[in-house]
């Protein structure tokens, strides 16, 4: 079956993907992102700036002759592009893409120095400096995803060398760095390499490997701070956010992670070391981490995130702010923090399988997540706002950063290779195992394999999800079986039908999930039926950006009005909370979705007399007008223009 492949643990569930919503838009990356991102990394691309990654390798390897071209961490581009091939070669096998990703690996490889060292950034400018500014110079960062690139790649093809160049790299910074007095202090800048540390544990099953991430998460931010230290030490340059609001919280180091209060700084560094702290509770059995994981969680989720999964709500530090500060249109709202917000919930579930964990995952999945890329997989936005008025991305210095059409490609390259990893790889987030329960996270059509302790049990699910409500599974097996299949009831849906074998049961729901306990026989079915119905949501009164306003939301998907249906100056409509939405299939829009249009009003412009910006106020006057919404995730996929998820009520 699809993602079985060598290393990887037998109990882990066998999924293969066969779903009309998610096909597609996998699709799309297979043919056109993994390719476009190729070109981009090879400095193909005639519209964007050469990249230099691969180039890198090259010179480093003392192929090519010339200068180290990027960010310090341009390396991890093709890792992580890497990975996304590795992800795509499990679930569709391509030889001629897999010919094209060994040359990638090889290039990286040969790239490695003979103590095991593999960084192109320091061994081009400066191999005496290796290791001397983790605080800024993301070496660490980029072992973690050449390490993240490796298992994915060897667990696809079963082909060791890029494995083992990140096995040696692995141990020459276990050498380096760890508690012993002998040894360096450092941890990571960007937390990045703690949760693929993690990984290369459950790849290979050496122990060190997991100690060293352990240590990395509890040395970060205790004192003397080891970042200061080393800045003194190395003459490094004064800390770039050291005297701004943000100080050492930037990177989650002011304090010891296990005593941080609030979810604090760089939302993505953020997501990578939440993560790695929910792998380690749940791998050493950590009650005070699981502790400090669940505290965070609450402060990310009930009061620093947006409505369509988008955190970071500054682009000063592309950072969390303070409770209840979401503005719409100066959010950061990054795609790769998204995308680090469906890891960490992924790591959540893990750890306690607790329904709030999968709906915050498919609310940043359907939302933040897709509107990251383009329907052709060839531009991308890394900044995700709420509200767009294309003039003040070009006229506000300070509103720059938002931008109302996707880009070929970014000079710090970020998100585009990320997306392309967690689509090709959402065949592990849509199940769980426990015991002898399998908990089912997302709804997502085609097959999944389970290895329970009292036998082999598959699930084959059919479905229109997100279009339709209606999810049916049917059971296999070779012989009867006792399971749990636990359902995720979603917190948005306000009631639910299930039947088994035609009948309707109603199961016990514990925490978020419908558990139907039985003995399971082949050939059973069970059809889940959701409320999928256009409503109107708040936000908390805490939020002054939206109070007074309202969200239009359907299942795991939230809606946004664009200009392209309902004309320019959206700040002028507003929602009649009386009027009923109809939701169908739109025919004009550029993909398969469904549409809302419901009744709602326009402030209509001012006569001339009277004062032209300000007069007293007077009655509203107001004219009614058919509001068209679209899904978030499809904004500026037609001419550009406005948008806006939250109107007036
Ligand atoms: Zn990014």
């Amino acid at each position: 079956m699809a993602n079985k492949a060598p290393g990887k643990a037998d109990e882990s569930p066998r999924v293969r993907i066969r779903d009309p919503f998610w096909d597609a838009r996998r699709e799309t990356v297979r043919r056109n992102a993994i390719p476009y991102q190729w070109k981009a990394l090879n400095d193909a691309l005639p519209n964007a700036e050469p990249s230099g990654c691969l180039r890198n390798f090259r010179i480093a390897a003392g192929m090519e002759q010339g200068e180290h071209r990027g960010f310090v961490f341009q390396d991890s581009d093709a890792a992580k592009w890497l990975e996304g091939v590795a992800c795509s070669l499990m679930s569709q096998p391509d030889p001629e893409l897999e010919a094209r990703a060994d040359k990638v690996a090889e290039t990286i490889v040969a790239a490695q120095q003979p103590d095991g060292y593999l960084n192109t950034y320091y061994t081009i400018n400066a191999p005496d400096k290796r290791f001397t500014n983790l605080r800024d110079n993301h070496e660490l960062y980029c072992l973690g995803h050449l390490i993240e690139a490796a298992v994915a790649y060897y667990r696809a093809t079963g082909k060791r060398l890029l494995l083992d160049a990140a096995v040696k790299y692995a141990d020459l910074v276990d050498r380096v760095f760890g508690p012993e007095p002998e040894k360096k202090h450092g941890y990571p800048g960007h937390p990045e390499l703690e949760l693929a540390l993690v990984k290369l544990y459950e790849a290979t099953g050496e122990k060190r490997y997991l100690r060293l991430a352990g240590y990395f998460v509890d040395a970060r931010g205790t004192a003397p701070l080891y970042f200061e230290e080393e800045e003194k030490q190395n003459g490094n340059g004064r800390f770039y956010f050291a005297d701004g609001p943000l100080g050492y919280a930037y990177c989650q180091a002011d304090r010891p992670v296990r005593e941080q209060p609030e979810a604090e700084g760089h939302a993505v560094r953020a997501m990578y070391l939440y993560s790695a702290m929910a792998d380690l509770a749940r791998l050493n059995g950590d009650g005070e981490l699981r502790s400090a994981c669940e505290r965070l969680w609450a402060s990310v989720t009930e009061r620093r995130m947006y409505i369509t999964g988008a955190i970071g709500s500054s682009p000063y530090g592309e950072a969390f702010t303070f409770d209840y500060d979401l503005p719409n249109d100066t959010v950061y709202g990054e795609t790769c923090a998204a995308i680090g917000l469906v890891f960490w919930a992924r790591r959540m579930l893990l750890l306690d399988a607790d329904g709030k964990y999968a709906d915050v995952m498919e609310r940043a999945l359907y939302n933040c997540v897709l509107s990251g890329m383009q329907l052709d997989g060839q531009s991308f936005f890394y900044v995700n706002p709420l509200e767009v008025l294309p003039e003040a991305g070009s006229r506000d210095h300070g509103k720059q950063h938002v931008l109302s059409r996707r880009q070929p490609w970014f000079g710090c390259a970020c998100c585009p290779p990320n997306l392309v990893r967690l689509l090709m790889s959402l065949e592990d987030y849509i199940y769980s195992v426990d015991g002898e329960r399998v908990y089912v996270h997302l709804f997502v059509a085609g097959e999944g394999e389970f290895r329970l302790r009292s036998g082999k049990l598959r699930l084959r699910c059919s479905t229109d999800y997100p279009w339709d409500g209606r999810i049916r599974y049917s059971v296999h097996t070779e012989a009867p079986l006792p399971a749990v299949l636990a359902l995720r009831l979603p917190a948005w849906s306000p009631s639910y039908r299930l039947r088994v074998n035609g009948e309707t049961v109603e199961p016990v729901v514990e925490r978020g999930y419908l558990q139907v306990e039985r003995q399971w026989r082949d050939g059973d079915s069970l059809e889940l039926e959701l409320e999928l119905r256009p409503t109107l949501y708040a936000a908390s009164p805490s939020v002054p950006e939206d109070i007074g306003k309202a969200a239009m939301v359907c299942g795991p998907l939230v809606y946004c009005a664009e200009e392209a249906d309902n004309g320019p100056r959206l700040h002028r409509l507003g929602f009649d909370p009386a009027a009923v939405p109809e939701w169908r299939y739109a025919s004009d829009l550029p993909c398969t979705c469904k549409e809302i249009t419901v009744s709602g009003w326009r402030d209509r412009e001012w006569p001339p007399e009277g004062g032209s910006l300000y007069r007293p106020l007077g009655q509203p006057d107001r004219e009614g007008v058919r509001l068209r919404l679209i899904p978030y995730f499809l904004w500026a996929n037609r001419t550009p223009g406005e948008m806006r998820v939250w109107l007036r009520v």
